[in-house]
């Protein structure tokens, strides 16, 4: 764990990158526009740089459709085209090695390593770690790497560290002194803020709708968890999933988060074809009343296999939708 008073130090990451002859991004599994945004924007400085660079996640095959039209995106390679040993390699918003999923055996044959990332429970698996838990976004930190490089953010790159903000900020509702200064910044550069929004967080097929009215009917509430702080629950099952993508099964936390009655929520996310593997979702409240001893949901994800934000955290989970509720249940007893 880092501790939040600790300095940030950006000139190891600079100089680690003003150096590097080729570099390599790892993005994390399940990639949102927070590590996507942050990898293109870096690989976009590079490339203008002429420093030949490369952007890979393990998975899923494919990048979710809402991302697809971030500038830089030819640059993302499969994860087969990612050669054992590489010269940099850069891993963004990746708070443990395990992040990387099956890219993870990269790390040993890499030159040098160096980690950018703003979660609470990074584990600090590079050789250069940049690191700031009180960043609200991995592009956030991105854009500070930038500043002290001197290299200038123009459009694309901007429109690439917008997606990571808008998104981790939950559109600006999550956000610190800073936050709003940089926005400013990067819609400065002639991105349209809006149009990059609605692309990301406000559009879906229309069968996310009778996806989440069946999703959310089955949801429950356990008022009594945590001494009555309250849980909120939500399972989506194989079968909800279909025709749909990413981006509609990771709205529906947002919703089941909402719930007044508890602090507390959880969406157990069926894999797609893999029996008996779930993703969790797990967030806690951040304001309001009782929020200051609010639940630390990064702890009780790393407690079962996962890490994430005090707020915002995250677990793969074995078993039925049964057993898997239970192990949740007893971690926060
Ligand atoms: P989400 O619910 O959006 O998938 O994840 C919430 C937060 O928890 C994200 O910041 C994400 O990086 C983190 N997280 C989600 N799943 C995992 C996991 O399996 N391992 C770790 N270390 N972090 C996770
Ligand atoms: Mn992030």
């Amino acid at each position: 764990m880092i501790s939040t008073d600790e300095p940030v130090e950006l000139g190891p990451a600079v100089r680690a990158l003003d150096a590097a002859r080729s570099v390599t991004i790892l993005c994390h599994v399940q990639p949102d526009a927070d590590t996507v945004g942050s990898g293109l924007a870096l690989a976009l400085v590079l490339r203008r740089r002429g420093i030949p660079v490369r952007v890979s996640f393990a998975e899923p095959a494919a990048l979710a459709v809402s991302l697809r039209t971030l500038p830089g995106a030819e640059l993302l390679v499969p994860p087969a085209e990612v050669p054992a040993e590489v010269d940099l390699l850069v891993t963004v918003d990746c708070g443990s090695a395990g992040r990387l999923g099956a890219l993870g055996d990269r790390l040993a044959g890499a030159g040098t390593t160096l980690v950018i990332d703003h979660h609470r429970s990074n584990t600090r698996f590079g050789a250069i770690n940049l690191i700031d838990p009180d960043a609200e976004s991995t592009a956030g930190l991105v854009a500070r790497v930038l500043d002290a490089w001197g290299e200038e953010i123009d459009a694309p790159v901007a429109h690439c560290l917008y997606a990571g903000l808008v998104t981790d900020t939950g559109s600006f509702r999550w956000v610190r002194p800073g936050t709003h200064g940089l926005a400013e910044r990067l819609l400065g550069t002639g991105i349209d803020g809006a149009e990059i929004s609605r692309g990301l967080l406000d559009t879906h097929p229309f069968g996310w709708l009778p996806m989440l009215a069946s999703v959310l009917g089955s949801a429950r509430l356990a008022p009594g968890v945590r001494g009555g702080i309250g849980l909120a629950y939500a399972f989506v099952r194989r079968t909800d999933l279909r025709g749909l993508g990413a981006e509609e099964v990771e709205s529906v936390i947002d919703i089941v988060r909402t719930s007044a009655e508890a602090g507390i929520a959880a969406v157990f996310k069926e894999h797609r074809t893999v029996d008996g593997r779930w993703t969790v979702s797990l967030r806690s409240r951040n304001s309001g009343p009782g929020a200051a001893d609010g639940v630390d949901v990064s702890a009780v994800a790393t407690a079962l296999g996962g890490g994430g934000h005090r707020f915002a955290a995250g677990y793969t989970a074995h078993g039925t939708a049964d057993d898997i509720l239970a192990a949740l249940l007893a971690a926060l007893e």
